[in-house]
């Protein structure tokens, strides 16, 4: 699932984020100045924990659907 932002530095390119792979210490980096974004170590438990929160709430959209 990636996420798409408007890049904070240069403010006409995008970066490009795996939620996922940002929470393992990856840096993803804009499309046109290079600016590259990584999460704060101490960030990293915040982040893991809304990604599992937005998991648990697709899945049982998912499943919602499919009892119609
Ligand atoms: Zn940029």
């Amino acid at each position: 699932m990636g996420v798409t932002i408007p890049c904070p530095a240069c403010t006409v390119g995008s970066i490009v984020i795996e939620p996922r792979l940002l929470a393992t210490g990856s840096r993803f980096a804009c499309n046109r100045c290079g600016a590259a974004l990584a999460i704060a170590p101490g960030s990293v438990d915040t982040l893991e924990r809304g990604i599992n929160a937005y998991e648990k709430i697709k899945t049982r959209a998912a499943s919602l659907v499919e009892q119609d």
